[in-house]
């Protein structure tokens, strides 16, 4: 075996100093978000009751293509960033590919996914601003459980809703949350209105993040001194997770090669918005063909069968109209244990992204996920989280293609969290106790009938 380099490690100081706006490069802008009663379009301001000022500012930006990331957020990045870029020499053997396969490891935050990188720069712009209160929802738990750091290190009061099934499958991550301090209530619940009345009209609901981010944003509209925070979907979110991408960068050139497709599983779109957008500027600036593939749950197909219209972002409809692809904010996923990827649309400005084709899209059922997995755990020797299986399953795909093809093509995803407090669904997985979970075209034909027409 040759002397090979396995893994790309970047000094601290090269924790970016910046993040990557996209929406400044994109030729098309996206449309904006509309207020729901008067469906006039929202300005900055109109976000601040709800969100940190500077959050919203983020939000709403078109010009600026690089943002300052302040000092206090690049000191905790520091905690653990910058995370490795790794070849997957054993996955490549495994498959016998001729394809050379990158991963960005995300998954090594002490929290175990990318969501920390958000998580600190809301937490510490709700700070500056003299918030004491926050609120949020987590499906699977990872953002709750980052957020429940960044919320004890800048020493603020949090309440999560955690959809109740995850609440029930992953004990350990509301543990974790609770460890940090931070007060975890299973959503639907009776705390708020929009929790009542699900439950009113179906008492056994296994809750969706839609469900939950109506009880979170309910809860902050009504407490003092409180913002509501939001895991990702939003574009200050995706702002934030570009310091996956922008390292990313810098690691391949140390590879000395440049990825031909690169690939994330898509929830909200953050971690792929985040390893992807830096690497879509140089195709929107310099003509690159780099191809961007998003994986999601067959289960939940928002962007490979859904439709691109305005939505709204929660279950009860208390959140601006978003122009997305979406299954309908009444759209309850099946309960795969990808509980990051059950939501019912897609981030704006992915949504604009893919309707120009700037990227692609693929749906991936949950057997195969947890396959790929598995492969990837034994090859590499890291157990990955079942949403990042998603990614890892898209990324096999492009490299068994290869193989027919004898393309030695350069493949890059991101790890997006390992799994190791998920183990209770890989135990489902192998004793043969999961199954796969399709739409029909005719329930998402009768799902998107429902979702009313704005604009
Ligand atoms: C939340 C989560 C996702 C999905 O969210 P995105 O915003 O689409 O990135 C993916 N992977 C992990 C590990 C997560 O925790």
């Amino acid at each position: 075996m040759k002397n090979r380099v396995k893994r790309y490690i970047l000094p601290e100081q090269d924790v970016p100093t910046q993040w990557y706006n996209i929406v400044a490069d994109m030729k098309t802008k996206p449309m904006l978000p509309l207020n729901p009663a008067t469906k006039q379009p929202l300005t900055a301001a109109d976000l601040y009751p709800l969100f940190a000022r500077e959050l919203a500012d983020q939000e709403m930006n078109e010009k600026d293509a690089f943002i300052d990331i302040p000092d206090e957020v690049r000191e905790l990045y520091k905690n653990y960033r910058c995370t490795p870029l790794v070849r997957a020499y054993e996955l490549e053997e495994a498959l016998g590919t001729p394809a050379h396969i990158y991963f960005k490891n995300e998954s090594v935050s002490p929290i175990g996914s990318h969501k920390i990188n958000s998580a600190i720069p809301q937490a510490y712009y709700c700070k500056k601003e003299g918030i004491t209160n926050i609120t949020t929802e987590t499906g699977a738990g990872q953002w709750g459980a980052a957020l429940s750091y960044a919320a004890s290190a800048f020493d603020l009061e949090l309440a999560v809703y955690m959809v109740k099934i995850s609440y029930e499958q992953k004990p350990y991550r509301r543990s974790i949350m609770q460890t940090f301090g931070a007060q975890v209530i299973p959503s639907p619940s009776m705390s708020t209105k929009a929790g009542r009345k699900v439950l009113t009209n179906t008492p056994n609901s296994s809750g969706s993040l839609g469900i939950a981010i109506s009880e979170a944003v309910e809860l902050a509209m009504n407490t003092e001194n409180c913002k509501y925070t939001l895991g990702s979907v939003l574009n200050h979110v995706t702002l934030h997770q570009t310091v996956i991408g922008l390292e990313a960068i810098k690691q391949m050139e140390m590879t000395g090669e440049y990825p031909d497709v690169v690939i994330g599983c898509f929830g909200g779109g953050s971690n792929f918005g985040g390893i992807s957008f830096p690497f879509m500027r140089n195709n929107i600036k310099n003509g690159y063909k780099t191809r961007f593939v998003a994986a999601e749950p067959a289960s939940c197909p928002k962007l490979t069968k859904g439709v691109f219209q305005y939505d709204f972002g929660d279950e009860a409809g208390y959140t601006p109209l978003l122009p997305m692809f979406t299954l309908g904010h009444n759209f309850s996923p099946a309960n795969i244990h990808a509980g990051g990827l059950r939501y019912h649309g897609a981030g704006v400005i992915a949504s604009q992204l893919l309707k120009d084709k700037m990227m692609e899209a693929v749906d991936i059922p949950q057997l195969e996920s947890f396959e790929a997995g598995c492969l990837f755990a034994r090859a590499e020797g890291i157990v990955p989280a079942p949403e990042s299986n998603h990614a890892i399953a898209a990324a096999i795909r492009e490299a068994n293609a290869c193989k027919e093809s004898g393309e030695k093509k350069v493949i890059l995803f991101n790890l997006s969290g390992h799994g190791l407090i998920d183990m209770a669904s890989y135990d489902r997985y192998l004793t043969g106790d999961l199954t796969n979970h399709f739409m029909s075209d005719d329930d998402i034909a009768k799902n998107i009938e429902k979702i009313e027409k704005f604009v």
